[in-house]
């Protein structure tokens, strides 16, 4: 076979780009550095042929010309057709066949092939080129009529319904109806005859639903095809999955129309999917599926069920060789795990496509380490081949195993996808939707799923299957979104008439809560009680984070409240704990009696206090409110030294921000609606309590509390707060110190937008603490800080940092106050409106907008200008963010805090910062 394809540059074409991209007898014009203009697919078919793999004459259609195709409003750019012709012509003459030619038809398949893979965008449309007339020649050519119509009837039912928008299930129902006429089992029990009849009733099929004949003229059909693949760009379910994906609508998909090769030419032919690694585990196992006699789709829709790839082995030993040879000859060179398409047309193997293959998260972690370990990717590489959500997904949860043990189980499939999913059943994916918008979990419950189900997979809390293996739709999807999935569940009889499903005499309908284990299969009656997945047991994942932590410049700390939080975040790597919400703690047990006692009296008594100061003499009330002030104050003292003991214990010799109280007081008192209706019912029996009650929550409301009497300026307000709160820090670490600890204390305060909220609070905190020092006879280490999270604060940083020796920018307070949205409210409301309707890009409130980012920027140089050892971090929401901690990267912080949780995810992510960023180039 010589080749006719010419080195890139070099193709002539009528249209005024080029637009074609061919390959074949062992010469591409393209690689796998094209992957933009050729799309994933297009680009690894042509490094496949330069890597001298057996790979079927082809051409791809660039993205290039997608993109011009809409920007011409659904025109093919001009002279591409006559390009496409041409190229048409060089597969011809590569393979010796002849398109539309009756005596040696060439046959093509149709793919779409985007830059980043989007499992089923687009089905691949095979036996392209076949008419009647074709037809005759591919019967006489393989001696073979029942291929002949079965290869014609599938073409007619792939092409209806993905170029021409027939419904499915109007073949589907037609072919079972033959199988019943026949009392034909399979699809492959029916003969010439009875395919030759169903080839005519789906013609009849289109004509009828579409109102067009099928086009028998093989170029029409390649028009029509190319024109459904660009089509298919913006489709819904093509959309739905970019948007989820966050891929950019704007990248366009090629088109590869490759020569067909058969699997279904006789028990000497075959078709399969493999991976090189098992994408579940990781482990280093070949991994798939195929079938003898059978064609791309039979594997991927489980029409069949099909063997492990494995057994390939021992009915053809030559080509499993071949495969496995070709395996890692491909996972080597683009030095990774490899997802195959392959077929064998009379015993030759032919490769059909080849990418980097969708995995598990557990998977992504192995791998990585394992190739570092083979010496295929440095350590760097394996951390960026690890998507901070992966490290999400291998912390969620499993089943609580005693729970699991007593359950009540309905079935087992595969175990497509890992994790515990808990959800009612529903039945179809809008459903899905409309339940979760509501408040409900969710499990999709399918025969099989297909990518018009993509919505509801992506809002399920797990997926369930009655049909289709491992590498079906369902699992793929699955895997990739990260979402439990049990596949080919064939026990289960899914009903979606009546929406129930039955399995060994359990049935379920929809609502009816559900379990699904990914990791085993199984699936069980009602909502088993869940447990996290311990870090501790994954050493695998602990190495790469421990590569991620050489890497990295940012710190990772903790947002905790509590000794067990801490201890846990430590567990997972934290290296201080950079928020310590102290109101947090006012909520336990009897506390909030405690603190509410407080509350009520806390303006009489502060009042009362300011003018015992200056010399006058309380009344009674007064120095009753006092007395019932300081008493409560006090009780509040013991239980929050305790509380900062257990933490410093906790993260011993470790950084601990203490954030001094923030929130407003109204908090921590009953809802004034709820004691105005039980006031006003009571009517004449209310109690003076509650009218007393009543009376002070009405005097604390204010109309925006989040921009009212709270942080810094509560403690200005009442001073005890602050007093209180600071003798419990310093009495704590002089008690963990003399038992032989090493805390380490930082003293944050909330909320400043003023350096002389600062500064007074400083003077006020100051003063207690040289107390508490001449108390204990000890000097006390502690370090004084605030938090940056008024737009104003951001602005004077420079002013603020004179009194500070570090910043904590508190981004959730930040977003709100610079967005004027509150915080309570917007994501109940407009704010997701707004994130769909593309008026923000993301939602602030996760993702740190470039706004706000650039607020932080201005008060890091401000605050470096005035104090360069300025110590700078951030403890809103976004510090466990890893598109904001990339951020946090850029701007400078030193470390970033998030919940315990996320602490792993973190390490991950600002060490991608560091390899993606900046700090990379220098
Ligand atoms: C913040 O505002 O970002 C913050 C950490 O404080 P809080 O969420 O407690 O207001
Ligand atoms: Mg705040």
């Amino acid at each position: 076979m010589t080749s006719t394809a010419t080195p890139a540059g070099d193709r002539a074409h009528s249209a005024a780009k080029r637009y074609i991209y061919g390959w074949g007898g062992g010469v591409a014009e393209g690689d796998s550095s094209m992957r933009d203009l050729l799309g994933g697919k297009g680009a690894g078919l042509a490094e496949m042929t330069n890597a001298g793999l057996p790979v079927p004459p082809g051409f791809t259609i660039t993205t290039e010309a997608c993109n011009d195709y809409f920007a011409a409003g659904g025109q093919l750019p001009e002279g591409l057709w006559a390009d496409v012709l041409e190229a048409v012509h060089e597969v011809e003459v590569l393979t010796g066949k002849g398109f539309g030619n009756a005596a040696d038809p060439l046959l093509v398949s149709v793919r779409s092939g985007a830059k980043f893979s989007m499992p089923g965008m687009m089905d691949t449309v095979l036996n392209l080129g076949l008419n009647e007339e074709t037809l005759h020649g591919l019967v006489a050519l393989t001696g073979n009529e029942r291929f002949g119509w079965d290869a014609y009837r599938r073409f007619i039912q792939m092409f209806g319904r993905i170029v021409m928008d027939v419904k499915g299930e109007r073949f589907d129902h037609a072919l079972d109806a033959a199988k019943a006429a026949h009392g034909a089992a399979q699809d492959t029990d029916l003969d010439a005859a009875a395919l030759k009849a169903l080839a005519g009733e789906f013609k009849a099929i289109v004509l009828e639903d579409t109102g067009r004949a099928f086009p028998s003229d093989p170029l029409d059909q390649l028009d029509l095809a190319t024109k459904a693949v660009f089509a298919s760009w913006f489709g819904k379910r093509a959309m739905d999955y970019r948007n989820n994906q966050k891929i950019a609508h704007d990248l366009g998909t090629a088109v590869n129309v490759v020569t067909m090769v058969f699997g279904n030419m006789g028990d000497d032919s075959g078709t399969g999917v493999a991976f090189t690694r098992d994408p579940n585990t990781g482990e280093k196992v070949l991994y798939g599926e195929y079938l003898t006699n059978a064609q791309g789709e039979d594997v991927v829709a489980g029409i069949r069920t099909a063997p492990k790839i494995n057994q390939m082995q021992t009915e053809m030993p030559a080509v499993y060789a071949e495969f496995v040879r070709i395996g890692e000859q491909l996972e080597r060179h683009y030095r990774d795990v490899q997802d195959l398409e392959f077929t064998i047309e009379r015993g030759k193997l032919y490769m059909l496509q080849t990418r980097s293959a969708k995995r598990t998260a557990a998977a992504a972690v192995k791998i990585a380490a394992d190739l570092v370990d083979e010496g295929l990717i440095t350590r760097d590489e394996a951390l960026m081949r690890i998507e901070p959500a992966h490290v999400d997904q291998l912390l969620r949860d499993q089943f609580d195993p005693t729970a699991r043990g007593a359950a009540v189980r309905i079935a087992k499939g595969l175990n497509a996808s890992p994790g515990a999913a808990v959800g009612r059943a529903v039945f179809d994916a809008d459903t899905a939707v409309e339940w979760v918008d509501r408040g409900e979990r969710v499990v999709l419950v399918r025969v099989e799923t297909s990518p018009d189900d993509f919505h509801g997979m992506a809002v399920a809390q797990g997926i369930l299957t009655a049909r289709g293996g491992a590498t079906s739709h369902a699992a793929v999807v699955a895997r990739q979104i990260g979402k439990p999935c049990v596949a080919g569940c064939h026990e289960l009889a899914v009903d979606y008439r009546t929406k129930t499903a039955t399995a060994n005499d359990i049935s379920f309908a929809e609502g009816d809560w559900i379990s699904v284990d990914g990791s085993t299969g199984e699936v069980f009656v009602g909502a088993l009680p869940t447990v996290s997945a311990r870090f501790e047991d994954q050493p695998e994942l602990q190495r790469i984070l421990d590569w991620a932590d050489e890497v990295r410049r940012m710190e990772v700390w903790t947002n905790a409240d509590k000794p067990e939080e801490a201890a846990m975040a430590r567990i997972y790597g934290a290296q201080g704990i950079g928020l310590c919400r102290t109101e947090h703690m006012f909520r336990e047990g009897e506390r909030l009696e405690i603190v509410r006692g407080a509350i009520l009296v806390a303006n009489v008594a502060t009042r009362a206090k300011a003018k015992r100061a200056a010399g006058e003499t309380l009344d009674a009330d007064d120095a009753e409110a006092v007395a019932t002030f300081d008493s409560a104050m006090a009780k509040l003292e013991v239980l929050q030294q305790g509380d900062f003991e257990g933490i410093f214990r906790a993260m011993d010799g470790l950084p601990v921000v203490i954030r001094l109280i923030d929130p407003p007081l109204h908090e921590f008192l009953p809802n004034l609606e709820e004691q105005l209706v039980k006031v006003t019912l009571a009517g004449d029996a209310a109690s003076e309590e509650d009218r007393v009650l009543l009376a002070t929550i009405k005097s604390m409301h204010e109309q925006n509390p989040m921009l009212g009497l709270r942080g810094c300026r509560l403690g200005l307000m009442i001073p005890d707060f602050v007093k209180v709160q600071t003798r419990a820090i310093l009495n704590g670490l002089i008690a963990v110190k003399a038992t032989g600890g090493h805390p380490k204390a930082k003293i944050m305060i909330p909320l400043v937008g003023h350096v002389n909220e600062l500064s007074a609070t400083k003077a006020l905190l100051e003063a207690e603490a040289k107390a508490v020092e001449a108390a204990a006879g000890v000097e006390v280490e502690y370090v004084f800080g605030t938090m940056i999270e008024v737009p104003r604060g951001a602005l004077t940083a420079d002013e603020i940092a004179k009194h500070a020796a570090f910043f904590s920018f508190g981004t959730n307070d930040l977003t709100q106050m610079t967005f004027g949205y509150s915080r309570d409210d917007a994501e109940g409301g407009f704010l997701l409106k707004y994130v769909e309707d593309g008026i923000l890009p993301v939602n602030p409130f996760q993702t740190l907008d470039d706004a706000v980012a650039g607020l932080m920027k201005m008060a890091v140089d401000k605050g470096r200008a005035t104090r360069p050892d300025l110590e700078l971090g951030i403890c809103g929401e976004h510090g466990g963010d890893p598109e904001s901690i990339a951020k946090c990267e850029r701007i400078g912080l030193d470390y970033v805090s998030c919940s315990p949780f996320r602490v792993p995810v973190a390490r991950l992510a600002a060490a991608q910062a560091v390899l993606t960023g900046p700090e990379r180039d220098k």
